[in-house]
């Protein structure tokens, strides 16, 4: 076998399994990340002292590839997270007891199966449990443009979810699922995709105890890893591809590196790639420039005490700016954390200020919903992505078909990988990685 080197761009999970599987093959490997650490969208960070994820977290028993992954980076232990998410009931009005909240619980069957009954029509209940029977059956209906979702957007013209359920379903699970995996509205999020969707419902979660950081340290122990460096240019040329890339110095300016490698992997969003792929060919660029992203703000914050109970550790809040507030962990009950997300959690460029400020009003109807004040808070961070959720696109297969086409024009100089590919959750991001080391080599 030849030893080739390769640049891997981006050092969020799809680009590090990637690189991990090239590394796995004895190839040398270059992984260039813009931001000072790895992890991307997972986003490792810490409040106070205690590492925390202000990102992707929550990790299936059905993630086979990225537990795989993450048990050859380091044998971290799992926290079970379980499914523990409460709507509010469409018919519920506020008392001084609280607000009707029906739970979805997944060590709870008979409570889950009573709510569910209660969120929708019977023939939406029976087209999801349908569609739901073809993503537990087969392990590719939970990634995108899988042959059962593939069929179903042909025949159906690929409506939005609102057009094919009820309002009851689209508001309650169904947007409890689009909000937090795609950070759509229902009518923003199409049938063609939704086996992605069901694939979240259908899963129970856990969490690693210590995050991902400690999986994310021992990566420089196998490659080159080179932090601070943001990828502005790629020039083909004969017998592989030029990396261009600039790094900040210590006097605010930018130097600006080359090297030649075989080959390069863009493990990147569709929206970072696009610009990089533009410039030699057009057609790529334009085609992932369509992939939609809507954005997201978390704030995790440290009570003096408990905000929620055992059995109930999550709340989707309906359709206000924040979209769901959850205990951090199964007994992490007095760290919470507000994702504001949704249409109307949409956030601009927002401050901690004006974080601070919707945070204290999702703590208002958080008080409203339980009929009780909230302990003290005692600490909290935050974060903002102004891309944070992949929302594929209408027809999305048609997309990734005509995306495939023109990778051809890559010569096995380039491949993809990324959350638009096979799916926006980590473990279809990780496979996506090492698809893209596999068609590579
Ligand atoms: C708030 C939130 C919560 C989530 N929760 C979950 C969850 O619980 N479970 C789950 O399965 N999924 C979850 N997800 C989804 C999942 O985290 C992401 O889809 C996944 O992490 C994306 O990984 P990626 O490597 O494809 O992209 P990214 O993580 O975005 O990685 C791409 C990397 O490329 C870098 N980069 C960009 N441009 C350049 C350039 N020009 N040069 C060099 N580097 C560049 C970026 O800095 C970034 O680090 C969540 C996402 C968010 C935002």
């Amino acid at each position: 076998m030849t030893v080739r080197s390769i640049a891997v761009v981006g050092g969020g999970i799809s680009g590090i399994a990637a690189a991990v599987a090239l590394t796995r093959h004895g190839h040398h490997v270059l992984l260039l990340e813009s931001e000072d650490l790895l992890g991307g969208r997972t986003g490792p960070s810490h409040l106070g002292e205690r590492p925390i994820m202000m990102g992707g977290k929550n990790i299936g028993r059905r993630y086979s590839h990225l537990r795989a992954l993450l048990a050859e980076l380091d044998d971290g232990t799992f926290e079970d997270f379980g499914i523990n998410t409460s709507t509010v009931a469409s018919s519920a009005r506020s008392t001084a007891r609280g607000t009707r909240l029906l739970p979805l619980d997944s060590s709870r069957p008979l409570t889950s199966l009573r709510s569910l009954l209660q969120m929708g029509t019977p023939r939406d209940l029976l087209r999801l449990a349908l569609l739901a029977r073809a993503v537990r059956r087969h392990d590719d209906a939970r990634f995108l443009g899988s042959p059962t979702f593939r069929r179903l957007a042909a025949r159906r013209d690929d409506p939005a979810l609102t057009d094919y359920f009820s309002p009851r379903m689209t508001s309650s699970l169904l947007r409890l699922a689009t909000v937090r995996m795609n950070g759509a509205e229902p009518d923003e999020a199409y049938l063609g995709t939704l086996g992605t969707n069901l694939g979240l419902l259908t899963d129970t979660f856990e969490q690693l105890d210590h995050g991902l950081a400690p999986a994310l340290d021992r990566v420089p122990a196998r490659l080159d890893v080179q932090l601070s460096s943001r990828v502005t240019e790629l020039r083909p040329h004969a017998t592989g591809m030029q990396v261009q890339w600039t790094t900040s110095s210590s006097s605010h300016t930018r130097d600006v590196h080359t090297r030649d490698a075989d080959g390069v992997i863009l493990a990147l969003p569709a929206h970072a790639a696009a610009p990089l792929l533009a410039p030699h060919r057009p057609e790529l660029g334009r085609l992932l420039s369509t992939v939609r992203y809507f954005p997201a703000t978390v704030a995790v914050v440290k009570y003096a005490d408990d905000v929620f109970t055992s059995e109930i550790r999550a709340v989707a809040m309906g359709d206000g700016p924040c979209s769901n507030a959850g205990a951090y962990g199964t007994t992490d009950r007095d760290l919470v954390r507000f994702t504001f997300s949704g249409r109307r959690g949409r956030l601009d460029s927002p401050t901690r200020a004006d974080v601070d400020s919707l945070v204290a009003s999702a703590e208002a109807n958080l008080s409203d919903t339980f009929g009780r004040p909230l302990p003290e808070r005692l600490d909290w961070t935050w974060r903002h992505w102004s891309a944070a959720y992949c929302a594929y696109s209408r027809h999305h297969a048609r997309l990734l078909d005509q995306i495939a086409t023109e990778s051809r024009s890559l010569d096995g100089r380039m491949s993809l990988a990324g959350d638009y590919l096979l799916g926006a959750s980590l473990e279809a991001c990780c496979r996506s990685g090492e698809a893209a080391a596999a068609a590579l080599l």
